[in-house]
């Protein structure tokens, strides 16, 4: 018998709990379920739980499986998952981004925003995004800087096939303030006219914090699915200068 019906019970206990501790309304945070460098066998166990979004960070590892679990569900008539891509995104991945997932939370970069709104398929409805931040201010990590935030959030507003949904971050370990920084950043930016409401953050170890500082959405990995292999697998780098 596999662990995740118990341990998804866990996760929507510990969600139930903080968002009562805050109290928020019962559905105020969505699980996005982590299923990185876990196959589709367990996918689609957890989705038999009822968890119907899930999360991917290495696209390379992900579409296979994920056309496998699409197929699988189709095949029952069953209702479609909600993916959420929330790896760093390369200009030569965009256009798979764009046609294969439904939310993206590691939008950092004005370039790569151009690109998906681009690419998105006209037959679906806009892409979803989070801007990432880099809360922490941490000198190797993804996202802009907080200062940074109005000005790409501006130009993805622009783009007509993106819909600018709220921001994510991952903070460095022991920032304990960086959650309540994005949800102030959050509505500091809602003062300056940017429409905008998603809080991703808030991961397996802290999303109790992340919930009592105004989480929308916790990526939730190790508590659901179990340890990963120490690192993810590698993502071969690009064969050559992508087209642009
Ligand atoms: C892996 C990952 C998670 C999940 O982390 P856990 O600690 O396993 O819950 C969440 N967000 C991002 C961006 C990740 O890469």
């Amino acid at each position: 018998m596999s662990v995740i019906p118990k341990n998804l019970q866990a996760v929507r206990s510990r969600i139930a709990k903080a968002l009562q501790n805050a109290h928020r309304p019962a559905d105020a945070t969505r699980l996005v379920a982590i299923s990185k460098t876990f196959g589709a066998p367990l996918i689609l166990e957890a989705f038999d739980c009822g968890q119907l979004d899930f999360g991917e960070n290495y696209l390379q590892e992900a579409l296979p499986k994920m056309a496998l679990v699409n197929h699988a569900l189709a095949a029952r008539g069953a209702a479609a998952i909600t993916w959420h891509m929330t790896g760093p995104l390369q200009s030569n991945k965009t256009r798979a981004v764009a046609q294969h997932f439904s939310w993206v939370h590691s939008l950092d970069r004005a370039k790569i925003a151009e690109r998906l709104s681009a690419q998105r398929p006209a037959e679906l409805p806009p892409l979803k995004v989070c801007l990432q931040v880099n809360i922490s201010a941490e000198a190797s990590k993804s996202g802009v800087l907080p200062e940074e935030a109005l000005e790409l959030a501006q130009t993805i507003r622009a783009l007509p096939r993106l819909e600018l949904s709220g921001l994510m971050a991952i903070p460095a370990p022991g920032d304990g303030a960086a959650f309540h920084r994005l949800a102030e950043l959050l509505a500091t930016l809602k003062s300056q006219g940017i429409d905008l409401f998603e809080l991703s953050m808030g991961m397996s170890d802290d999303l109790e914090e992340a919930i009592a500082a105004g989480a929308t959405m916790v990526r939730i990995g190790t508590a659901i699915f179990g340890q990963r292999p120490a690192a993810g697998p590698a993502e071969p780098a690009p064969l050559s200068t992508p087209h642009l």
